[in-house]
């Protein structure tokens, strides 16, 4: 029983790129991202290299600019986060270098605010909401868990958030007897918090802890149709760091924009890419000689230079109306 039209996303991978701003402090002249272009086009310069060697085009399924806010990353994302309410499991994870945006996606800032929550609490005040919209049908309990693994130790939360006030569900459990049971969202910030301690480290380690560390935030959800009586059973995997996933996976590939990270930041990419192009089918298959290859990536870095050069254009015609009427 469905009730989102996801299939378009059902079994394959979807790469999503993001590009975090300049930091404060940092210098804002030079960016190794020249263009991002509609359809998830990203145009990456390499000052280290000359003509037309120094520019590349990667392909995503969607690419998000330094000034995309977390709200839009999530409406991006919510259809994979609703269709764990329909039995799928879907893994979510966040890949890039150290400092590169990976924690800011899936948690957001250290002092977070509602504005800047991440995916992992916008998805779940998600479903709590739309459990709460189909109650009439469906009985749901969600639980949760999150884990740790920091130098070989592994720190474990975990708790049950019965949407039901805490009652069990005609004999619909959560496996794991020791999960206590929350029914809101402030219980999941509660429960976060409980999580954060458990790490027993001081704030000023916890960023250098946090970049060193893996972390899974697992949401099982179990619902039970109240008509038919079927079960539906979904999970939802928020990985930080490392990953890995089955039915549906989305990966958030993260970059810096700095002109120092221009390594890592092709390889990133690089890397990035060929999950893509794995699951899309349109991998670079065996049979494709180097040569034909090669004239692809450069039809795909003149494309994109043409998109800029008309972007540009279209700037400067609008520029010229408006001194046009001005004067
Ligand atoms: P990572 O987890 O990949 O090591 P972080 O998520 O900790 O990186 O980000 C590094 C720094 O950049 C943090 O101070 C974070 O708040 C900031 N940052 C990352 N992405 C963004 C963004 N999209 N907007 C604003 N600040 C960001
Ligand atoms: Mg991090």
């Amino acid at each position: 029983m469905l009730y989102n039209q996801v299939q378009d996303l059902k079994g394959t991978i979807r790469v999503y790129c993001r590009v975090r701003p300049f930091l404060q402090g940092q210098t804002n002249g030079q960016s190794t991202v020249d263009y991002i272009g509609e359809n998830g086009n990203i145009m990456i310069v390499n000052p280290l290299k000359q003509g037309k060697d120094a520019r590349k085009v990667f392909s995503f399924n969607k690419v998000f600019g330094q000034n995309v806010s977390q709200e839009q990353i999530y409406i991006d994302t919510q259809p994979l986060i609703r269709s764990v309410l329909d039995g799928f499991n879907v893994c979510i994870f966040a890949y890039g270098q150290t400092g590169s945006g990976k924690t800011y996606t899936m948690s957001g800032p250290d002092m977070t605010t509602e504005q800047t929550w991440g995916v992992n609490y916008r998805a779940l005040r998600d479903l709590f909401q739309i459990s709460k919209e189909r109650s009439d049908f469906i009985r749901y309990e969600v639980g949760v868990q999150m884990i740790e693994i920091y130098n070989e130790q592994f720190t474990l939360t975990t708790s049950t958030l019965d949407i039901r006030n805490n009652s069990q569900l005609n004999g619909l459990n959560v496996p794991d007897a020791s999960w206590v049971p929350v029914s809101s969202t402030q219980d999941v910030l509660e429960f976060m918090r409980i999580g954060q301690k458990n790490r027993a480290v001081g704030a000023t380690a916890l960023n250098e802890r946090s970049s060193r560390s893996h972390s899974v935030l697992t949401i099982h959800v179990y619902g039970k149709e109240l008509v038919s009586g079927s079960i539906l059973k979904g999970c939802l995997h928020l990985v930080d760091l490392a990953g890995s996933g089955q039915a549906k996976t989305l990966m958030f590939v993260h970059i810096s924009p700095e002109v120092n990270a221009i390594g890592e930041t092709i390889s990133t990419l690089k890397f990035a890419e060929r999950v893509a192009s794995i699951e899309l089918g349109a991998a670079r298959s065996n049979k494709e000689t180097g040569e034909i290859q090669e004239l692809k990536e450069e039809i795909s870095n003149l494309k994109l230079a043409l998109e800029k050069k008309e972007a540009e254009v279209e700037q400067l015609k609008v520029g010229n109306v408006r001194s046009m009427t001005e004067s």
